[in-house]
């Protein structure tokens, strides 16, 4: 289970680690928000989590409740095979 694990966007980027470890500045433009960008290569705003499941490295491009592990990020992959809600 890698919970809150975070993964850069850029496929040249192999930086993983938690949302604590990411950059993050006002916006210029927006001085009410923040940005938040890779520590390796600077790319802002462009990560994504990891899929929650034990051993998968995967993007989590949703999420779903499952059986036993309560609500989890995950890939394609594993919506299709935890997902309790199809
Ligand atoms: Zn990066
Ligand atoms: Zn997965």
């Amino acid at each position: 289970m890698t919970k809150g694990v975070l993964v850069c966007g850029e496929r040249r980027c192999n930086w993983r680690g938690h949302e604590s470890h990411l950059l993050s500045a006002v916006n210029p433009f927006e001085p009410t928000e923040t940005l938040y960008a890779c520590p390796e290569c600077k790319a802002i705003d462009n990560y994504a989590g990891e899929c929650e499941v034990q051993g998968c490295t995967s993007i989590a491009s949703c999420g779903t409740p499952t059986k036993n592990m309560g609500y989890i990020r995950c890939c394609g992959k594993h919506f299709d095979e935890f997902g309790v809600m199809k």
